[in-house]
């Protein structure tokens, strides 16, 4: 209907159509004020009693317990990669006055491009060390590609570093760790240093509400842009936790460096996410998908279907890999359930993002640093939509066999 398409794009992505239809009311007239949504005042009751349903739906999905807050700002998960760093930085500062800004370690676990943004951003804002803790690279086929997550033995964590920091999912190298503690593609909650300070810090703007968190009472600051799996473009989400919520001027007081006012944690927190104007219209539509996620049986469905959804589609890529048309771009095990990565060998890859385009399917090509193919799976591509994307793979390795 409407002429859509089926949206494979890796962010921003596809949106439930019901909920896009919902929205046009919004726009005209929201919750019956006969304003519009992007025309209301972001301080009326309306909108601020849509901010907390908004909260509270995402309470409820990822059962966030009450030591967490949970703060919405923009600058998308980019603005992040420098605010974890001066919030934390303030932090440690706070609870060590006296370290020299080398004896600060900040702890990256590096696996992809996304992390490696963020490393690049903390190295270059100062003021603590960077220690990779693990280096992806390294245990690469060819000592170069994020195509694997490091095995247990592979990180070296710091003594009492001032952040700790992974990305869940890797959007453009499409490797993501375990939610399976059993699993050597977990993250290795188990070697960190056990207590209520952890300075932990997840960006799980990628894979945000297609499975619960694992182990997220120990994050200090869990972040995720909105763009793929619960709305538009504009808005973040953080979920920190209380005792990272630091008086940052205080600590630039001691030397730290000091955090722009809408950067701070604190302005947020003290702010209830109203210090400035939000993305209003953002805030709407990621309300209403995450109503609808509710609606369809919260994050136990999505998991199931996110793992049956990406199990097939892996299938699909190994049997075009033993047909030599195709090729898996990541080590088995180590493949992301939101953006599954491949190579065209056979067949050419024009022609098989082309055919893709012919069926109705958009937004199938890699990330231009990477190339090759990259299907993404966000929880509003349907379980019938990924299983027509799989009768065009076996077509094409079919034909180019
Ligand atoms: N982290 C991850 C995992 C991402 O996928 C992205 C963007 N796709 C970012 C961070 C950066 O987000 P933004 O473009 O919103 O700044």
């Amino acid at each position: 209907p409407n002429g859509r398409v089926i949206n494979f794009g890796a962010g921003p992505s596809a949106l439930p159509a019901s909920v896009l239809q919902e929205a046009t009311n919004g726009l005209l007239n929201f919750n019956g004020t006969g304003l519009g949504i992007a025309e209301i005042s972001h301080r009326s009751k309306e909108f601020t009693g849509f901010l907390s349903s908004v909260e509270s739906s995402i309470r409820k999905l990822l059962a966030v317990p009450t030591t967490h807050h949970i703060l919405f700002t923009q600058g998308g998960g980019s603005a992040q990669f420098s605010a974890i760093v001066l919030n934390l930085l303030a932090r440690h500062r706070l609870l060590h006055p006296n370290l020299a800004d080398d004896e600060r370690v900040m702890d990256y676990v590096l696996t992809g491009s996304w992390s490696k943004r963020a490393v690049e951003e903390a190295k270059r804002l100062g003021g603590g060390r960077v220690n990779i803790a693990a280096d992806a690279r390294k245990f690469s086929k060819d000592q170069k590609s994020f195509d694997n997550i490091p095995t247990h033995d592979s990180y070296a964590f710091s003594e009492d570093p001032a952040l700790i920091y992974y990305c869940d999912n890797e959007t453009v190298d499409g490797v993501q760790f375990s939610a399976e503690d059993s699993s050597p593609a977990s993250f290795p909650f188990h070697l960190l240093k056990q207590n209520s300070l952890l300075p932990l810090v997840g960006d799980h703007s990628s894979s945000f509400m297609s499975r619960p968190i694992p182990h997220l009472a120990d994050h200090a600051v869990v972040y995720a842009g909105a763009q793929k799996n619960i709305g538009p473009a504009g808005l973040t989400v953080l979920i920190v936790r209380q005792d990272c919520i630091v008086d940052v001027n205080a600590a630039a007081k001691l030397g730290a460096i000091p955090v722009p006012l809408t950067m701070a944690y604190k302005t947020l927190a003290d702010s209830g996410s109203l210090y400035n104007t939000p993305p209003v219209l953002p805030i709407y539509i990621t309300g209403l998908v995450l109503q609808h996620t509710l609606d369809q049986g919260g994050l136990s469905y999505f998991a199931a279907l996110s793992e049956r959804k990406a199990a097939k589609l892996y299938t699909a890529v190994k049997e075009g890999e033993a047909k030599g048309v195709l090729r898996g771009k990541v080590k088995e095990g180590s493949g992301s359930q939101m953006n599954v990565v491949f190579d065209v060998l056979e067949g050419g890859l024009k022609n098989f993002v082309a055919g893709a385009e012919a069926k109705g399917m958009k937004g199938v090509e890699g990330h231009r640093s990477v190339g090759g193919v990259r299907v993404s799976l966000y929880n509003a591509v349907t379980e019938e939509e990924t299983d027509q994307v799989i009768t065009y793979i076996r077509e094409f390795v079919e034909q180019n066999s």
